[in-house]
């Protein structure tokens, strides 16, 4: 019996290491009797992201192959290390804050706000890194003008760094740089996963005030494990007025907030939500709908960081490689304005 349940659970892998449950140690004990069966799970880390997840399809594996059974798994963290952690040097030591941010969708404008957010805050005097970590469709590179960049090893106490590429005194690093844009799709789950964790930790960072990452849409397995590679201090939501009603939006947020997690949404950014013609200056027109992402803000407890209108300029600073809050003052006022209320928030919170 006990055998079986061992040779169920080995069929569950851990998202961060790739290796199974078993093998890797992280079944402390299991039992069963009189339609009864228990497993025990210990987790090295105090907050391993992954923590529920394994729980929960070791649960309805077990529930599977024992009907009627009553199946009780049980979460253990810290203690004994199930397998030594291999002792990592990273090079995020100078890094003072990390910000995520994070979006529901593709196409919401999360990799522009990222880029515009870099450069406002470049523009108030901190020094600003960002980590490319959108798997699906990296376009950091781009909206820095840096595509094609060849990142460089370089040995330093006898340990590779990975050099960023450095653009208008943003540090960048994407996995744009290590995959072509349609193998992007292939690099789902354990590779990109290991790939991320190699930039986060080798990349030559230097001292940092604000470290902001650009996670894929959604919520996943890349997520989790950024999260369990970085401390971020915060995470920026970014919707458009017809999006944030929507579930994505909502799981966002719940997953940062999720006690295994327990990173602060620093709020919601509105993004596209409104159009002004060159021609017609005062004018607001409301395309996708007004007033959307406040409600949702109040109504859910996160703050609203502000909004971004769509800006000829923004789409065309995209195109061309140069982020428009460095170009366009009405483009970086309204950064600005956001990138204030996140730089307070963060330095609240110690
Ligand atoms: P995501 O990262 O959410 O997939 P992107 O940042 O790549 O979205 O943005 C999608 C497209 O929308 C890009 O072409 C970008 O230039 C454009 N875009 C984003 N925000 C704005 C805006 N406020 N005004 C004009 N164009 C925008």
């Amino acid at each position: 019996m006990e055998e079986k349940i061992k040779r169920l659970l080995a069929s569950v892998v851990h998202p961060e290491t790739g290796q199974d449950i078993v093998s890797s140690g992280f079944i402390e004990h299991t039992a069963s009797a009189e339609g009864k069966v228990t497993v025990v799970l210990r987790f090295a880390k105090a907050r391993d992201p992954f923590a529920v997840k394994i729980k929960n399809q070791a649960e309805s594996l077990l529930c599977e192959a024992f009907p009627g059974a009553e199946v009780l798994v049980v979460i253990k963290e810290g203690g004994a290390a199930p397998r030594p952690e291999p002792k990592l040097k990273t090079t995020t030591g100078g890094i003072a804050r990390v910000i995520a941010v994070a979006s529901g969708k593709g196409g919401v404008g999360k990799s522009t706000v990222t880029a515009n957010l870099a450069i406002a805050l470049r523009n108030m005097g901190f020094r600003v890194g960002v980590l490319d970590a959108d798997i699906y469709g990296p376009s950091q590179p781009k909206m820095f003008g840096v595509e094609g960049y060849v990142p460089e090893a370089v040995a330093e106490d006898g340990v590779d760094h990975i050099v960023p590429a450095e653009s208008m005194d943003v540090k960048l690093m994407s996995i744009g740089f290590f995959i072509k844009p349609t193998d992007a799709l292939l690099w789902r789950g354990a590779m990109a996963v290991s790939a991320l964790k190699q930039m986060i930790h080798q990349t030559r960072w230097g001292t940092l005030d604000f470290l902001l990452t650009d996670l894929p849409p959604g919520t996943g397995d890349v997520h989790l494990s950024i999260i369990s590679e970085l401390k971020i201090d915060a995470a920026v939501i970014v919707s458009t007025p017809q999006q944030i009603a929507v579930a994505d939006v909502v799981r966002g947020v719940e997953m940062f907030r999720n006690e295994n997690v327990n990173i602060p949404v620093a709020g919601i950014v509105e993004n596209m939500a409104w159009f002004t013609p060159a021609e017609l200056p005062e004018n607001r027109y409301y395309i996708f709908g007004r007033g959307g992402a406040r409600a949702y803000a109040e109504k859910n407890g996160v703050e609203f960081l502000g909004e971004i209108p769509i800006i000829q300029s923004i789409m065309d600073g995209a195109d061309a490689g140069t982020p428009a809050a460095g170009i366009d003052f009405r483009v970086e006022e309204h950064y600005r304005g956001i990138a204030e209320k996140i730089v307070g928030k963060v330095m609240k919170n110690g």
